[in-house]
């Protein structure tokens, strides 16, 4: 009973979270157009495109986010949420309150990270509040 309360509260964590993410990619988003639409001379086009670039990498990881917070309502809504991919346990849920949209447990997540270079690692440095390894 205490899980499934607690993972009634995570959702409605991660559907803060992800109205927080869209309103942020919208306010990229629209700060890019307007960088794009600017002209100035070659040292602003310079920084510009510096920014643009930065701006769009940003983007690119709330989208990311954005994407792992869906499949997380969806798993609460079809009461898989927290379990683990790698090795089928329940996800303590210290680590879903660090992470919400975690898929595994941490060894197995550590495991994942020692096969592939991580895409979670950017959203880290982008988002320390979620840290992966925290828990
Ligand atoms: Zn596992």
């Amino acid at each position: 009973m205490a899980r499934k309360d607690a993972i009634k509260k995570l959702r409605v964590t991660l559907q803060k979270r992800r109205a927080a993410l869209i309103r942020a990619a919208i306010g990229d988003l629209d700060l890019l157009q307007r960088r794009q639409q600017k002209t100035g001379d070659v040292l602003d086009a310079v920084a510009e495109t510096v920014q643009a670039e930065l701006n769009s990498q940003l983007l690119e990881v709330e989208s990311r986010e954005l994407k792992a917070i869906d499949d997380a309502i969806d798993r609460i809504d079809q009461e898989c949420y927290g379990d683990c991919e790698g090795c089928g346990k329940m996800i303590p849920l210290t680590r879903l309150r660090a992470v919400p949209y975690a898929t595994e447990c941490i060894a197995c997540h550590r495991l994942t990270e020692k096969r592939k270079s991580h895409p979670a690692a950017s959203m880290n440095r982008v988002f320390p509040s979620y840290q992966a390894d925290r828990v």
